[in-house]
């Protein structure tokens, strides 16, 4: 699905990019990256959607561009439309006309638990709402790829478990390719099937491991010695030296 093949980014001679990276993810895994501010994981993303464009190296996608959605820490909504012009911005600029694009939302609204928000405009939600509206905007394609760069960054914790755990049973159901930056260890592995821990400057792969936590994730699981084993071993690599 993706192959990442010495994949290279260097912006200037002070800064430092990343890679070379080498890569392959399946069609429909859900991989999580860790690594320390700095470490090119932002430019990982943005090389895989074309936004950036690498110094070497190859990215092979087997799907087009137009099926990848990208979600940011920042919800990113367009404040002067209301939640439901805002989740179907994507459709309505591909030129799907309005109340098609309205009808399209509506599974989207109720999976995302909006329903009461519809008319309300980005001001008048929490953080919490916020992303879902950004979540539910990024689905209402139904992406092969999700990209995610740190969406519940600005959330509470209880938020943040409540969403990460909504946006994998919603990844179980349609299966895109996702792939979820995230500074919490235990949210990347509690939600991923494999992660991979970028380090240093540039950015090089220093775990790829495949998380068997199984399909379905439960809050007991964190309590699994195989979870906190590889908590552990990514904590040894993100703390430095
Ligand atoms: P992360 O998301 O892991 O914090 P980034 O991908 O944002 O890391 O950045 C990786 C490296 O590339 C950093 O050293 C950063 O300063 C540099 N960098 C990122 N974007 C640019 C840019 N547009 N111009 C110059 N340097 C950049
Ligand atoms: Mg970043």
């Amino acid at each position: 699905m993706i192959e990442l093949k010495n994949l290279k980014k260097v912006f200037t001679k002070t800064s430092a990019g990343l890679g070379p990276i080498n890569l392959k993810i399946k069609a429909g895994e859900w991989m999580t990256i860790l690594g320390p501010s700095g470490s090119g994981k932002s430019t990982l993303l943005r090389l895989i959607s074309g936004l950036e464009i690498q110094t070497e190296g190859e990215v092979v996608l087997s799907s087009p561009k137009n099926e990848i959605s990208f979600v940011f820490q920042d919800a990113a909504l367009l404040p002067w439309k209301s939640v439901l012009d805002n989740i179907t911005l994507p459709l309505t600029l591909r030129g799907v006309p309005k109340l098609e694009a309205q009808s399209r939302a509506q599974p989207w609204i109720e999976k995302l638990k909006l329903s009461r928000f519809v008319s309300a405009h980005p001001h008048q939600l929490s953080g919490g709402l916020k992303m879902r509206v950004s979540i539910a905007r990024a689905l209402i394609t139904e992406p092969k790829l999700l990209l995610l760069d740190e969406p519940f960054s600005a959330l509470d914790e209880p938020i943040r478990i409540e969403l990460g755990l909504e946006l994998r049973e919603l990844w179980k159901n349609l299966n895109p390719t996702v792939l979820l930056v995230t500074h919490s260890i235990t949210e990347g592995i509690w939600l991923g099937d494999r992660v991979l821990v970028l380090s240093g400057q540039p950015g090089l792969s220093v775990l790829d491991q495949r998380i068997e936590l199984g399909k379905d994730r439960s809050m007991a699981q964190r309590a699994h010695p195989e979870f906190l084993g590889l908590v552990n071993q990514c904590y040894e690599l993100l703390r430095g030296p």
